[in-house]
């Protein structure tokens, strides 16, 4: 086991081992055609080649840490275009998060990361609070419209004016239901973790309730550990691998405590951390490898165990296009299995729109912190969006829901973001299969 003389030279050194990636390099410039960041701002420093320049030159100590390298480094939205497009398989979004790692060891996390990542979101009940708070604020303002006055408070929490949010749950995802809920066939077929992820726990509520509904109805007794926390995603795209790394050892520890056939994820980031992220920070076992290769996505859990009947489908009149979760499509390699299961809907149109896996911009904190950016990037989305006419568009990511939603609304667009798997429910709810 290598030994680091302090977290800094640990950090350097896997920083150093990460930019070795980039032998393979061919200089073909590839990673910065494909890059949205790259499309937008048009400067080599922002593309995959440009950051790894950089981050041999800080691993080596020829550069040090300047704005502009934060600058340049900041501006990833870890969307694997570049990984997926390169033609020597050189996966550069791991140079840019330990770059960031890198320069949090350095500098510090500062108050308010530390505090969000190391206190809130470890002790989860201020952010339930919170959320309750915000949604019932939500409500008294009857949701914030275009012309609400409340808007001109948003910049004070670094929001942008125009901004549309999500309505937050009164009543969290995980309190809707009791920790283990029985199969409704009777004996169970095999026992199912849910991992709701904090979105489909504070905001997208539903999302949980379809869930547990379509896997109870089919046989499966379903578990929400309500000790879980957020997946460490967040966490570790800020530079804090040690926060992620807390977050992360706690989940597994914890799901291991309840006998489970599978793992069920409905939010494309954490079916990424719990199935791939997770292995670099607890320590390999056979223990972790079987609770790797037990996460499912939904949508691949829902085709790989469940056989529909044809009565068990209402029909839906809904035009429906499918945007794919960067972390899905490319992450997880999960595609076809939420368009099979939207095509097998009756009544409902489904059709592909341009573009459908080209990131949207969303990438968990970047709509928060270089908005601008990142609506610019979703304006693309936003345009094929409404050359597909349709009435929504389904994906399995809160956060592009969440993004593309908000553009949508910003251009007066009629369509509605949608979770493929609420839609299932919708038919299924509507052919009398669940409640
Ligand atoms: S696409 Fe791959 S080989 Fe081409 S410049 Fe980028 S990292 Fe190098
Ligand atoms: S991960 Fe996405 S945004 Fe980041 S460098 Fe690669 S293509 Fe660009």
């Amino acid at each position: 086991m290598q030994i680091y003389t302090t977290p800094q030279e640990q950090a350097r050194q896997h920083l150093a081992e990460a930019t070795r990636e980039f032998d393979k390099c061919m200089q073909c410039g590839k990673c910065r055609n494909v890059c949205p960041v790259f499309k937008e701002l048009g400067n080599e420093i922002f593309s995959a080649r440009g950051k790894n320049k950089l981050a041999e030159k800080l691993a080596s100590g020829k550069i040090d840490i300047t704005e502009r390298v934060k600058h340049a480094i900041n501006e990833c939205l870890n969307c694997k275009t570049c990984a997926a497009n390169c033609p020597a398989g050189v996966s550069p979004e791991h140079v840019v998060l330990r770059m960031r790692w890198y320069i949090t060891t350095k500098e510090g996390l500062g108050w308010f990361k530390a505090l969000l990542f190391r206190q809130i979101l470890w002790r989860k009940w201020p952010i339930t609070l919170t959320a309750k708070l915000i949604g019932i604020s939500q409500r008294l303002l009857f949701g914030i419209g275009p012309n609400n006055p409340v808007r001109h408070l948003f910049p004070l929490f670094g929001f942008s004016k125009r901004r549309f949010f999500p309505q937050m749950a009164l009543r969290s995802g995980q309190s809707l239901f009791p920790e283990v809920i029985p199969a409704k066939t009777g004996k169970a077929k095999k026992r199912v973790g849910y991992f709701t992820g904090c979105a489909g726990n504070l905001i997208y509520t539903n999302v949980v309730k379809s869930v547990v509904e379509i896997l109870t109805a089919y046989g499966y007794e379903v578990v929400i550990p309500k000790k879980q926390k957020c997946n460490g995603t967040p966490v570790l795209a800020n530079g804090d691998y040690e926060g992620a790394r807390k977050l992360m050892q706690h989940n597994f520890d914890l799901f291991q405590q309840y006998d489970l056939d599978a793992i069920v994820v409905a939010c494309s980031s954490c079916g990424l951390a719990l199935k791939k992220e997770i292995k670099e920070f607890v320590a390999a076992s056979p223990e972790l490898e079987a609770f790797t290769k037990k996460v499912y996505d939904i949508h691949e859990f829902i085709e790989d165990n469940i056989t529909f009947a044809e009565e068990d489908f209402g029909d839906l009149p809904y035009r429906v296009s499918y945007h794919d979760p960067c972390h899905m499509v490319r992450g997880q390699g999960v595609t076809a299995q939420p368009r099979d299961i939207l095509r097998r809907i009756p009544g409902l149109n489904f059709s592909e729109m341009k573009d459908a896996a080209v990131c949207c911009g969303s990438a968990g904190s970047y709509c928060i912190t270089h908005y601008d950016t990142a609506i610019k990037i979703n304006n693309h989305k936003v345009k094929n969006i409404q050359a597909a006419d349709i009435d929504y568009v389904a994906t399995g990511c809160p956060t592009c829901v969440m993004h593309i939603q908000d553009n949508l609304l910003q251009h007066e667009s009629p369509e509605k973001m949608r979770f493929a798997v609420e839609i299932l429910a919708d038919s299924l709810r509507a052919g009398g299969k669940i409640a």
